[in-house]
């Protein structure tokens, strides 16, 4: 092939892939889901530079890191949550300097954060790192990895370039439904102790009313306004536990001494509920790294829920123990149990069991709040239960954190 025939083939196939890039920018434009969203991407960037991989990570502000978020299956791994530290990693360097970045031999350059070939047996032999940039902020990194033929260059780069841009903006606006979608849901769980506040006002107004009446009203309201303090309180931490706002604080915690903390703030509920607080501590128990506030938090959740949905006569037992790795706590109660085809749904925002609605107070979202903690922590959360025997929930967290 002469040069200008191989200059014709080139841009030929340049315009090709501006093509398919539109088509595919059409589509992330359209998807709101997030998870949906990442992936689109990853499987667009692969697809554009023509390459075996492609992984989306974005900042999380938290923990100061950078996350894979999502990544074609080459570059998956069983662990959802790897993260990539800013500093020595290429992913971090094109963060910090909002640049694109090509490399070739990454494995000798000193910016490479090796971990990453291990963690996915897919070592990288050229990358391509685009910063993922919006009006004013950066939110993350694109990288494509080992070109298919040759290596990666500048039309790559542009390339990909033109679909950051766009990417970003999809992100944006899929965490922007995402909230006015937590806001909306919030109106609606408002309306109901709103609406039963409206009815005892007027109720109120009945002069006929016998004072045993009156007495009752009076109960239904301080009950709703202590409901409607609970939501907004909950809502308030579950959203800046959200949107990445809650600083993190990492540190050595010592779970003994944070359970003895929730213990005494919750033993004048247990002893009003006729409940026993019990634990079962392992000895010499390795401190785990994480946000005390956050794992406090945690437990408080957890074990206002084994005090609450228990009855007089019962008991709570806080269990730790050393475990993979890590720590583990149970916490079994010998309540009311849980329906096996409801456990699916019990970390689900506002979700409540039905019936429990009725006889306990709460908002549905102490578990939701619960599962964003441990996720926080790179740990798991699960739950074994037996209606009318209780239920124990089981959190693992892994003992000693990366750096
Ligand atoms: P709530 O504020 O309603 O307690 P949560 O998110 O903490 O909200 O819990 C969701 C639902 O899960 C509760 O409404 C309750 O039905 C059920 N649940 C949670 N913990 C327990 C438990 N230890 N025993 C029985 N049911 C529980």
């Amino acid at each position: 092939m002469d040069k200008r025939e191989q200059l014709k083939t080139n841009s030929t196939e340049l315009l090709q892939r501006y093509d398919r890039l539109l088509e595919l920018t059409t589509e992330l434009v359209s998807t709101l889901d997030l998870s949906v969203l990442l992936t689109l991407i990853v499987e667009a960037a692969k697809e554009l530079t023509n390459c075996r991989a492609a992984a989306l990570l974005l900042y999380n502000q938290q923990r100061n890191h950078l996350y894979f978020e999502a990544a074609t299956e080459q570059l998956r791994s069983d662990d959802t949550l790897i993260a990539i530290p800013m500093e020595n990693s290429i992913a971090g360097w094109v963060f910090t300097n909002r640049q694109p970045l090509i490399i070739e031999e990454p494995g000798e350059d000193p910016r490479f954060f090796r971990e990453i070939d291990i963690v996915t047996s897919f070592p990288a032999t050229n990358i391509i790192g685009i910063p993922l940039l919006t009006k004013d902020k950066i939110i993350g990194v694109i990288e494509a990895v080992n070109k298919t033929t040759g290596m990666f260059d500048d039309h790559d780069r542009r390339v990909l370039e033109a679909l950051a841009a766009q990417a970003a903006i999809a992100i944006e606006n899929s965490r922007l439904f995402r909230q006015s979608d937590m806001i909306s849901e919030l109106v609606h769980e408002l309306r109901t102790p709103l609406s039963a506040l409206s009815a005892a006002v007027h109720l109120l107004d009945r002069e006929e009313l016998e004072e045993f009446q009156r007495e009752r009203i009076r109960q239904t309201i301080a009950n709703e306004v202590h409901r409607l303090n609970e939501l907004t309180t909950n809502f308030l931490e579950f959203s800046r536990l959200e949107s990445g706002r809650m600083p993190f604080d990492k540190e050595p915690v010592h779970l003994e001494g944070l359970l003895r903390e929730t213990y005494e703030i919750l033993r004048p509920q247990a002893d009003q509920e006729g409940v026993a607080l019990e634990a079962d501590i392992q000895q010499s128990l390795a401190p785990v790294m994480g946000d005390r506030n956050q794992l406090k938090r945690l437990l408080l959740n957890l074990i206002n829920n084994a005090i609450k949905y228990n009855e007089a006569g019962g008991s709570v037992r806080a269990i730790l123990t050393r475990q993979d790795h890590g720590v583990q706590i149970s916490i079994q109660d010998t309540g009311v149990g849980i329906p096996q085809d409801q456990i699916g749904n019990l970390f689900d925002r506002y979700y409540r069991v039905p019936g429990s609605e009725n006889s306990f107070g709460g908002t549905g979202l102490g578990l939701t709040i619960a599962r964003r903690i441990v996720q926080n922590h790179a740990g798991r959360i699960s739950v074994d239960s037996e209606p009318g025997k209780g239920s124990t929930f089981t959190i693992w967290l892994p003992g000693g954190m990366e750096d």
